[in-house]
């Protein structure tokens, strides 16, 4: 095999180890990132302090109407019981009992408002709820399917590098050398083959003497305009 040709399976070779790289790199983001369960969670919080502050209300609400019983209750014995008989003051018991009931009915609504409002937060918070746990699911499955697909890549790096030692064991340590080079000159293309009579990689024509060194077993060829190594297939 030529050097350039174990060159160009080098190259095919460390372009997939550095997919996988960035594959493992992008698993390990999506198993750090947590924003979804979080913000479930934080819904789910939100949504059991809003059914707390709700009961609150409700508790509140039941209080003052029985209150309002209360003294409607109070008032109607001092109407009823006997010991008022002077009519003015009979007529201003009236009176205030027909407006202690008048705001009970205001009381009475705002009790139901506060029940209904109630039962809405709890019905929420059940959804967040529900919400929460198929996102825990979910990130469940996905954290198994990553690691699972993490585990794979690792196989695949193992069998890649393999590979490249394999290969690199046949080339001269001087020409690895400048292969090194020219990949992190040409972000990883060091290795460029000929179409056309081109340069695949910058596209400048090279002549038939050009091509036939390309071509050669014992020479190597850098093309003329970009430096890169010239595999003559
Ligand atoms: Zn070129």
């Amino acid at each position: 095999m030529s050097h350039t040709l174990s060159l160009y399976r080098m190259q095919q070779t460390d372009s997939q180890i550095g997919k996988v790289h960035s594959r493992l790199e992008e698993i390990k983001k999506l198993l750090e990132n947590d924003d979804v369960l979080r913000a479930a969670s934080m819904l789910a919080e939100a949504a059991g302090i809003r059914v707390d502050e709700m009961e609150a209300s409700m508790q509140q609400a039941e209080a003052t109407v029985q209150r309002q019983r209360i003294k409607i209750e109070q008032a109607e014995a001092s109407l009823y019981g006997g010991t008022v008989r002077n009519p003015k003051e009979l007529q201003d018991l009236e009176n205030d009992v027909a407006a202690l009931k008048r705001h009970m009915s205001l009381l009475e609504d705002r009790l139901l408002e506060a029940m209904q409002a109630s039962e809405n937060a709890q019905a929420n918070r059940g959804m967040t709820f529900q919400s929460l746990t198929n996102a825990q699911e979910q990130a469940a499955q996905l954290d198994t399917a990553l690691h699972q697909e993490q585990m794979e890549l690792l196989k695949d790096l193992q069998r890649l590098e393999a590979e490249k030692k394999a290969i690199s064991g046949s080339v001269p340590e001087n020409i690895l050398v400048a292969y090194d080079n020219l990949r992190q000159q040409r972000r990883g293309l060091a290795v460029t083959r000929i179409l056309d009579q081109n340069c695949e990689a910058c596209g400048a024509t090279l002549t038939p003497a050009q091509q036939q060194i390309a071509r050669s077993a014992s020479q190597t060829l850098n093309c003329p305009s970009c430096g890169r190594i010239v595999y003559g297939n």
